[in-house]
């Protein structure tokens, strides 16, 4: 019998787990694959959401409230695991000339330096790789990028350090219930008990509690590509139309992300292959030369608006939901855990929780 069972070892399960261990909970993650091995892993890294004045209030508070907690979780990230997480100020550049008007009017609101820039010589001098075609748009100088594999291994790694309990290739096949308290889970050979259960299960969240729960989690394929380059060709994070270029530190630079319902299935197509090849392209004309080296679709746990859950569930005590992070799971993780924590704790929670609780529309 332990306090707390987290379900899923995706980022948001682990620094879930991580957080309560740090609390005093007894905790367990169980994870049906590798840790970190479906959305966490196939992710951008990017801390902060694409356009982030299309966003409610909702997904902006954790995301401004996480920018600020990312440089400390990184550093203890890597004192414990000795993996470097990469996190680096890229900036982004908005090569978009809509909508102007609104993110200047947004920045003001959240206090968040964005520039608009009117002269194609400026965007150039930013980001000198950057296509002579775009004359104008913003630039976001605070943005960072952490790169997400690596967060995995280090939290796998801070895991290790701090012994938290963890089992992975093992899958919970339902949620055990008792007179309308959470009792634990079930996997396939064993029953594991537990006073509360939180499911962290990413895209695979509905599936998980819809014996007991509803809960409106659908996966969104995203396919993405990554050239190989040398280092320094790009270092600035571009976003044109939707699509986006993000340079790490060794050379590599990924472009994305489609954006698809299609079920379960993570197979990449020669189709998207060449959309997101062109539309680097058009933004970055030096990926013309650069091979492919790779090709990856990873499942978004898809919500309506993007709101995720962060609940306790309705009719079973005990059990709680924290899914749905949907295309921002990297940049709202440290805050919504931290909200995850308050409210299984019991404690005053740093924002207003309504917007990510079960009723709320998401
Ligand atoms: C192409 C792409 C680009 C992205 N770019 C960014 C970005 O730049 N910035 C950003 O903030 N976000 C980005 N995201 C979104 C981000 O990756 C996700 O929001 C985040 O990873 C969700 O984390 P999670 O832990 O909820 O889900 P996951 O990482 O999918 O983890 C859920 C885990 O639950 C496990 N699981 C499911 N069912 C069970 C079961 N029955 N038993 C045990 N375990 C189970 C799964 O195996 C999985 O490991 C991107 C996503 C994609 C696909």
């Amino acid at each position: 019998m332990c306090d707390c069972i987290v379900i899923g070892g995706g980022v948001i399960g682990l620094l879930t787990a991580r957080e309560l261990h740090k609390s005093g909970v007894d905790v367990l993650l169980i994870e049906r694959g590798p840790l970190g091995g479906e959305s966490s892993w196939a992710g951008g890294g990017i801390i902060s959401p694409l356009y982030p004045w299309r966003y409610s209030d909702a997904v902006n508070t954790l995301a401004q409230a996480s920018k600020t907690l990312y440089p400390g979780l990184v550093t203890e990230l890597e004192d414990e695991s000795g993996v470097d997480c990469e996190l680096l100020s890229s900036g982004l550049l908005v090569a978009d000339e809509g909508e102007i008007e609104k993110a200047l009017s947004w920045s003001k609101q959240w206090s968040v330096d964005i520039q608009h820039i009117t002269e194609q010589q400026v965007f150039q001098t930013i980001e000198p790789a950057v296509s002579s075609e775009i004359k104008q748009g913003l630039w976001m100088p605070d943005i960072k990028q952490v790169r997400n594999p690596k967060i995995v291994k280090a939290l796998k790694g801070s895991f290790d350090y701090l012994n938290i309990a963890y089992l992975e290739h093992t899958m919970v096949e339902n949620i055990i219930t008792q007179s309308g308290r959470v009792a634990g889970v079930r996997t396939k050979d064993k029953k594991f008990s537990a006073e509360k259960v939180i499911v962290a299960g990413g895209a695979w969240s509905a599936g998980l509690v819809k014996d007991v729960q509803k809960v409106n989690v659908e996966p969104v394929k995203g396919q993405m590509i990554m050239f190989k380059g040398e280092a320094d060709l790009v270092r600035r994070i571009v976003l044109s139309q939707g699509h986006y270029i993000i340079p790490r530190r060794d050379g590599h630079v990924l472009a994305g992300s489609t954006l698809e319902k299609t079920g379960f299935d993570k197979t990449t197509t020669e189709n998207a292959l060449q959309e997101l090849r062109d539309n680097a392209v058009d933004l970055i004309p030096a990926l013309a030369d650069l091979e492919i080296e790779r090709q990856w679709a990873g499942l978004r746990p898809g919500t309506e608006n993007g709101i995720p859950y962060i609940c306790p569930a309705e009719e079973v005590r005990g059990l709680y939901v924290h899914a749905g992070h949907y295309r921002n799971g990297i940049v709202l993780g440290p805050a919504s855990v931290q909200l995850m924590v308050e409210l299984v704790l019991g404690r005053t929670p740093f924002c207003d929780a309504a917007p990510y609780a079960m009723a709320a529309t998401h």
